[in-house]
This record gives structure tokens, sequence and C-alpha cells, in this order.
């Protein structure tokens, strides 16, 4: 008799970390602007139709701040820069934006690169950002660091700033070194983390935001109660006829794999461009007339 040995294999499965992020607090006046954006989009088709046919594209600045030049700590390489910006713009292609790469800094700064993110003291970040911001208020800044407190980045939404004010200095997105594209934070090593915190830069809320009746004030994005993990098909955490739809888990502002995202909502380009026109074009862009 013939003893048959199964192997099994050992598989280790690390328990897959989960996306957060820092851009929680949405400023009250931005929610009423998204509101009135909301209503005015609900009266006219127009703001629809000008974001549907639109094109932009965003001066944009990569600052890579390590402890030393290692990549474990912080130091991005510029092949790794190049997917994370082929990523943006693959992204953002279905908005009618691209991402214009100007320039990229690089720093060895053990202080900055390993700040924690703490929005009641800014002292180092705006000491980092003093230094390295590049660009008007419609000037995309990317800064690539080891975040810490497992946060896989933030970013500022836009508001009325004053040029050389702190919120100034302060705006841009900060994000994990290691969520570029072959990095090691696993799942969310695609590029997509850049993704979801530009789209706050722009304007955009999580879609799950203040849940099944709160929103993310775009009609075409389905309510949802809490975050995605994974991927997980057929989520629907708002049931009943009042909240139409399955969970938007494939769209950049969920929190989502990466390899789970690939979408930004019809509504959510209208309202990139609404948000534009109203906070950032105005320092420099192009704006039209028709924002309120
Ligand atoms: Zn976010």
């Amino acid at each position: 008799m013939r003893a048959s040995i199964i192997l099994m294999p050992l598989l280790a499965i690390a328990a897959a970390a989960q996306r957060k992020c820092g851009t929680t607090q949405v400023p009250g006046a931005l929610k009423e602007q998204a509101r009135a954006f909301q209503r005015a989009n609900a009266r006219s088709s127009f703001p629809a139709a000008m974001a549907a046919n639109r094109t932009l594209t965003i001066e944009t600045y990569f600052h890579v701040i390590g402890s030393d030049e290692t990549e474990e700590n912080g130091w991005v390489p510029d092949d790794k820069l190049q997917k994370q910006l082929d990523k943006m713009n693959q992204d953002y292609k279905q908005t009618g934006i691209k991402f214009d790469l100007k320039e990229t800094t690089r720093t060895v700064n053990k202080e900055w690169a390993t700040a924690a993110v703490d929005e009641n003291d800014t002292t180092v970040e705006l000491a980092m950002k003093k230094e390295l911001r590049k660009g008007g208020y419609s000037a995309l800044n990317v800064y690539f660091r080891p975040l810490g407190d497992s946060l896989l980045g933030i970013c500022v939404f836009p508001e009325d700033v004053e040029e050389d004010s702190d919120e100034f200095w302060l705006d841009g997105c900060q994000v994990l070194h290691s969520t570029v594209p072959g990095g090691s934070t696993e799942k969310y090593d695609q590029g997509a983390t850049a993704t979801h915190e530009i789209g706050h830069w722009l304007g955009l809320f999580h879609t799950f935001q203040d849940g099944c009746d709160g929103g993310d004030q775009v009609d075409d994005t389905p309510a949802q109660a809490d975050p995605t993990q994974g991927c997980p098909k057929g989520k629907d955490t708002c049931k009943g006829d009042k909240y139409p739809g399955e969970d938007p888990i494939h769209n950049f502002m969920d929190y989502s794999y990466d390899a789970c995202m690939d979408e930004f909502s019809a509504g959510q380009t209208t309202r990139i461009f609404q948000f534009w026109d109203k906070y950032r074009a105005k320092q420099g862009g192009s704006r039209l007339l028709w924002a309120l």
C-alpha cells in the first residue's frame, strides 16, 4: 500500500492593513458650498454638460522626504515616481484632468520625514512645506514620506486663502511613500492613494461621508454607511427605496484596495470643476463664469 502524502502549502496570510486617510473633517463652509452646487446641478444640466467636455492641466510638484536615502525610510526612486505620475494621469483621464510634473525635490530630513500628522500642531509640517512648496494655489504639491500612525495619506480641501498665509503654505497632499506603484504597502501599492488624496485636494469628500443620510453631496454616488475594506462585490450598506444603488466600492473616494478602485462618477467630475473654478482657478488658472 502506497502512502500518499499531500503537501499542504503553508500560506502565510498576512492580515491586510486597512486604508486610513486623514482627510476626514470637511470644513463647514466647504460642505455648504457643496450643497449649493448640488442644488444648482439639480436645477440645470449646464454645469454637468460643461464639465463633461472640459480639460485641465494641473501644474504639479513632487517632494520626496526621507530619513535617509533608503527606500524603506522614504526615498522613493525616480522610476516609481514616474509610475505614480502615470497612474494619476491614467486615473484622472476620465475627468479630463492631466498632471504636468514640473519638478521633483529630494530632501533628507529625519524630523520632516517622520513628523506625526497633527492638525493641532503643524509646526514641523509648516516648516517643511514653507521650504518645499512651489507654485500658486492652483499648483498641486505632493509630499511623499513615512507618515506614521498607519496613515496612507492626508490632504487639504480647497478654500479661500490668501497667498503667503499659513493655510496657503499648508496646502497640498501628503502620501505614504510606500503606496506608490511597486511600493511595500500590501494591497495599497498601485498608487491609488495619491489619486484618492488628490480627489480631496480638488474638493471631493469620501463617498461614505456622514453615512447614509449625509453623503458627499454628489447625486450619482450611491449612499454608503461606512468605508469599504477590500473589494466586496454587492456591498450595500444603505438599503431601501430612499437609497438606490449598491455602495460605490470601485470609486476612488472610497477605502477599497487599490486594485478595486477605477472610477470617478460624472457628478464627481462636475464637482471637481465647480470647486476648481470657485477656489483654485482664480489664483492663476482658467476660470469659467458658471461657477457659483
Ligand atoms: Zn480620504
